[in-house]
C-alpha cells in the first residue's frame, strides 16, 4: 500500500514525486512515456535557473533526483482506477493491480490527430508526431510541419538544420506561438510557409510520398512531395481513466479546485491534464507541488481522525 501514486512521469509527476517523498510519503511513479511531452520537446529556454536546457537533460536530471530519494518509476501505463469502500485506491496495469491511499494524477496530454486520409495508416511510415524523435531520421529530404503554435514552429525550426526543406503548412495567416520564434521560422532560408491551407490527405502505399493541402480561401488542392509530415495540432487530454471519479471540461480536462483536489477524496491532479490555462512546464510543477502537499495534509487528517 503506497501513500500515493503519481500517474504521470512529466515534470508534473517529478514535482510530485519529489515533494511527496520529502514528506516520507511512500511514493510510486507509474508512467506510459518516461519525460511525459518533453521527449517532444527541443532545448528548453523558459525554464528557471538554467538559460537553455536539453529536454532530455531535464528528464534525466529529474528522474535522478526522484530515484536518489528512493522513490521507484516504472514505464507502466496504468489502465483503471477504482476507489475502495475503505477510501483506498487500486490502480491496474495491463498485468497487475496497485493499491494507495491517494493517487496523483499528472498524465499531461497526448498529440491530436488530423483525422484525415491516409494519416492512420501511414503514421511510423513518415507520419510523426514528434520531430525530436523522429527528425534526425530526415536528413537532407522534404518533410512539412503542420501547425501553427509553439510546437508547430519549434519543430519546423528544429528539422530546418537537418531536412533539406520545410514546408510550414498552417491553416491560417497568423500564428499562435511566441514572436521571437516566429521571426526565427521567418528568417530560415529552407522554411516555406503555407498558410490559410489545411492538409486533406496524406499519400503513399508502404510509406508517405506526398500530401494534398487545400487552400482555406480559394479552395484549390494542390499535391506536394513530402518524405516525412510532422503533425503538430495541439494536444488532447486521454482522461477516461478518471470517469466517475473526477469532473472533467468539454476539452476532457480534469477540474481541479486550488488545492489540486477532484471531486473523490483522495484524488489530485495537476499539470497539462488540468484545465489549466497556461500549459507550461513552471505552471504544471507549481500545482504538482500543491498536489503532493495537499495529498499529504490529507493523509495527516485521516490519520488524526483514526487516533
Ligand atoms: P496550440 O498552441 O494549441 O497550437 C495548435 C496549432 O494547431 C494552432 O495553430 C491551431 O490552429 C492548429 N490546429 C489545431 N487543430 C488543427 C487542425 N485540425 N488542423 C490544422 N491545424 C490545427 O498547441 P501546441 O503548439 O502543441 O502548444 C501547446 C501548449 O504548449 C501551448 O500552451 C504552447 O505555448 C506550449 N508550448 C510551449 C513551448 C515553449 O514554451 N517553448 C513549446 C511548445 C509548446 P489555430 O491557430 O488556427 O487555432
Amino acid at each position: 500500500m503506497y501513500d500515493t501514486i503519481i500517474i504521470g512521469a512529466g515534470p508534473a509527476g517529478m514535482a510530485a514525486a519529489i515533494y511527496a517523498s520529502r514528506r516520507e510519503m511512500n511514493t510510486l511513479v507509474m508512467g506510459k512515456e518516461l519525460g511525459g511531452q518533453l521527449v517532444w520537446a527541443s532545448d528548453i529556454e523558459n525554464y528557471p535557473g538554467y538559460k537553455s536546457i536539453n529536454a532530455f537533460d531535464l528528464i534525466q536530471k529529474l528522474q535522478d533526483q526522484v530515484k536518489s530519494l528512493g522513490v521507484s518509476i516504472k514505464n507502466v501505463e496504468v489502465k483503471k482506477i477504482e476507489k475502495q469502500e475503505d477510501g483506498t485506491f487500486k490502480l491496474f496495469t495491463e498485468k497487475d493491480i496497485f493499491e494507495a491511499r491517494t493517487v496523483i494524477i499528472a498524465m499531461g496530454l497526448s498529440p491530436r490527430r488530423l483525422a484525415i486520409d491516409g494519416e492512420e495508416r501511414l503514421s511510423g511510415k513518415g507520419v510523426s508526431y514528434c520531430a525530436n524523435c523522429d527528425g534526425p531520421f530526415y536528413k537532407d529530404k522534404v518533410v512539412s510541419v503542420v501547425g501553427g503554435g509553439n510546437s508547430a514552429l519549434d519543430a519546423a525550426e528544429i528539422l530546418s538544420k537537418i531536412a533539406k526543406k520545410v514546408y510550414l503548412v498552417h491553416r491560417r495567416e497568423e500564428f499562435r506561438a511566441f514572436e521571437a520564434l516566429i521571426n526565427e521560422v521567418k528568417n530560415r532560408q529552407n522554411i516555406e510557409l503555407i498558410l490559410n491551407s489545411s492538409p486533406v490527405e496524406f499519400l503513399g502505399q508502404d510509406s508517405l510520398k506526398s500530401m494534398k493541402v487545400k487552400n482555406n480561401k480559394t479552395q484549390e488542392i494542390k499535391e506536394i512531395e513530402v518524405d516525412g509530415v510532422f503533425v503538430e495540432v495541439g494536444r488532447i487530454a486521454h482522461t477516461d481513466i478518471v470517469e466517475g471519479l473526477a469532473e472533467r471540461n468539454e476539452k476532457k480536462e480534469i477540474l481541479v479546485n486550488e488545492l489540486a483536489k477532484t471531486k473523490t477524496s483522495g484524488l489530485f491532479a495537476c499539470g497539462d491534464v488540468t484545465q489549466n490555462e497556461y500549459k507550461q512546464i513552471t505552471v504544471a510543477m507549481g500545482q504538482a507541488t500543491t498536489a503532493a502537499l495537499a495529498a499529504y495534509q490529507y493523509l495527516q487528517v485521516l490519520g488524526s481522525e483514526k487516533q
